[in-house]
């Protein structure tokens, strides 16, 4: 396999791109000069080593800002509305939420959907996580939790199941489940919805 092959195999693995995208990507980097390239892989890395996960909403967050707390900075700040928490897919789709400002409370990233039909559900998402996530809110005042999965099969399957694994903590707590309302209308990522959208599904969750 040439180093442009490889290159090429690469960039099928990320999000949404098929091999004639990827090999447009190949010919595009190619046709630029080393210093370009030098520019891209050290900023690759940078940001890669600068990234942090954060241990209580799983999300990625700049660890330069915050080098000491393996918390970000949603989580530690004071003014965050913690009686609400939202669970999304991915940091993407929280990113969207957090820019569009009409969601004040608490996240947790999901990191995955479950397909129809899934034999090992558990895997594919951070069902351990969110259920102590969940369980640590609920004991400090968490009264709801959203569910702002995607508007599709898969999403509504997460959300049964998702469903299963609080059911403890439903009873126990008090807790309400909620589903962003079908304001983002089937189809619709998250990732890509805009504030209007997003306060008319959160207004009619239920
Ligand atoms: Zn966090």
């Amino acid at each position: 396999m040439t180093p442009t092959d490889k290159l090429t195999e690469y960039f099928t693995k990320f999000p949404g791109i098929g091999p004639r995208q990827a090999k447009r990507f190949v010919y595009f980097i190619l046709r630029k000069d080393n210093r370009f390239i030098e520019e891209l892989s050290s900023l690759i890395l940078n940001a890669k080593k600068s990234t942090m996960q954060c241990s209580s909403c799983y999300r990625l967050f700049s660890s330069e800002m915050n080098t000491q707390s393996s918390i970000c900075d949603l989580c530690q700040n004071l003014n965050t509305d913690e009686n609400i928490i939202m669970i999304v897919e991915k940091d993407v789709d929280l990113e969207n939420v957090i820019k569009t400002g009409v969601f004040g409370g608490f996240f947790f990233v999901l990191g995955g959907s479950i397909p129809i039909l899934d034999k090992s559900p558990s895997n594919k998402i951070r069902a351990k996580e969110l259920f102590e996530r969940v369980k640590n809110g609920a004991k400090n005042g968490l009264k709801e939790v959203i569910l702002a999965m995607s508007v599709n099969p898969e999403g509504e399957n997460t959300i049964l199941y998702i469903h299963k694994v609080l059911e403890p903590l439903v009873e126990k707590y008090s807790l309400k489940i909620s589903t962003l309302g079908r304001g983002l209308s089937t189809g619709t990522e998250l990732e890509y919805s805009d504030s209007d959208t997003l306060q008319n599904a959160l207004k009619n969750r239920g």
